[in-house]
């Protein structure tokens, strides 16, 4: 059996793969069994920021494996105490529980919410949550998520969750006053999964302003958003509010497994010895390549590109709209987050694009494109000609 064969027979089958198999990746590039070279405007779904086989993320990986991969959370270790110190720094002043994925720390969050009001006495324990949003698999983590596909055959769902349409202030507020017994606004700043949901002006302020009055929790799902992903480290930094709660993954270890609950410090303390643990999360080595991947994208000022790189995109694929405005409906994201609406199911452009050597994905109508921080202007004019050539094919067929 080849590779696909075996994958389609021994695994799960709870993905839906494209039939192609790759062995190796380089910067922005990954290389197919038989050699064959594509350019990665996916990276993994917004996971290797700084793209495949960072010289020196591999350093940072073969030094720490030489020294210390794992001892447990029983005992100290500066790689881990650089990394919470770090994580602080860069983004508000608090405290960090480290674990290995996104879903695992949404339910950090989540336990988070309720210990924090049942310490202090109050009956609140329920999250509001929005219509859409995407917080993981684990049952409390489809339970937060606003999409009935990921619920379906786990009935029933973790009680507490109540949503509300995304960038709804009003349903937000009207929540709050009639459910007394709301613990957390639980929210991504943009909305990934759910077709790159860019929010309405004054949405997130709003939030913070309402978890004021109402004394909620507002915790920021930035597992797809953070980590520079928008083009400053955190999403909220755009909007010049601070949340009590944040959770990050996917490019905090940029490919190596790494999750984090931020919290402030006053909300942190109520998690004392024996209320939440992960054998594996802060393991030494997860919190060597975080603390590089940090490094990198202060040291190389990557943070500047994504915001340029991602001005561009958004620039290049918008002109490509004017000339197709039936079949583009949209344009949007922020930063290297970037979401092109078409009228159509993209399902077939990404196998087209994919074909032609271009690794994108699809939301429904939404073509996706979260690529590394180290992508060109060159590569996406290519990848906007080719969606063009896509566009002129299913009007007026293959060229001859
Ligand atoms: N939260 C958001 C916003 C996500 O985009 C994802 C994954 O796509 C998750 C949580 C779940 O992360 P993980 O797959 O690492 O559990």
């Amino acid at each position: 059996m080849n590779t696909i064969e075996k994958t389609d027979r021994y695994h799960f089958p709870t993905y839906k793969r494209f039939k192609v198999s790759f062995v190796k990746g380089e910067g922005v590039y990954l290389f197919d069994e038989e050699g064959k070279r594509y350019v990665d405007f996916l990276a993994g779904i917004a996971v290797c920021c700084l793209g495949h086989s960072h010289p020196r993320i591999k350093e940072a990986i073969a030094d720490q494996a030489g020294k210390l991969m794992h001892i447990s959370n029983l005992f100290y270790n500066p790689v881990q105490a650089d990394l919470v110190e770090k994580l602080s720094l860069i983004s508000f002043k608090g405290r960090v529980f480290l674990c290995n994925s996104g879903a695992e720390a949404n339910e950090g969050a989540i336990k988070l919410a309720r210990k924090y009001h049942s310490e202090r006495g109050s009956q609140r324990w329920k999250i509001l949550t929005f219509e859409k949003s995407f917080h993981g698999r684990t049952l409390a983590t489809i339970s937060a998520t606003g999409q009935e596909k990921v619920k379906k055959g786990f009935y029933p769902m973790v009680d507490g969750f109540i949503h509300v349409p995304f960038g709804d202030l009003d349903a937000v507020e009207w929540v709050l006053e009639k459910d007394g017994a709301i613990a957390a606004i639980l929210v991504e700043p943009l909305q990934g999964e759910g077709g790159i949901n860019v929010p309405p002006h004054g949405f997130l302020e709003g939030l913070r302003e309402l978890s004021n009055r109402f004394g909620v929790l507002l915790m920021l799902d930035e597992v797809q958003t953070g980590m520079g992903r928008t083009g400053k480290f955190f999403a909220y930094q755009h909007f010049g509010v601070e949340p009590d709660v944040m959770t990050l993954a996917k490019g905090l270890g940029g490919g190596f497994p790494i999750g984090a609950v931020l919290a402030k410090d006053q909300v942190a303390e109520v998690m004392g010895p024996g209320s939440h643990a992960s054998t594996f999360g802060g393991n030494p080595l997860a919190c060597r390549v975080a603390l590089e991947v940090i490094k990198i994208i202060e040291e190389e000022d990557l943070l500047g590109r994504v915001k340029e790189m991602g001005d561009y995109t958004l620039g290049a694929f918008s002109k490509l709209r004017e000339n197709y405005p039936k079949d583009i409906l949209d344009v949007r994201g922020k930063g290297l987050l970037v979401g092109v609406e078409f009228s159509f199911d993209a399902g077939e452009l990404v196998e087209y694009l994919l074909s032609s050597r271009m690794v994108t994905n699809a939301i429904g109508n939404v073509l996706r494109l979260t690529p590394p921080f180290y992508i060109e202007k060159d590569h996406i004019d290519i990848l906007v000609e080719e969606v063009e050539g896509f566009l002129k094919e299913r009007r007026f067929g293959k060229a001859p």
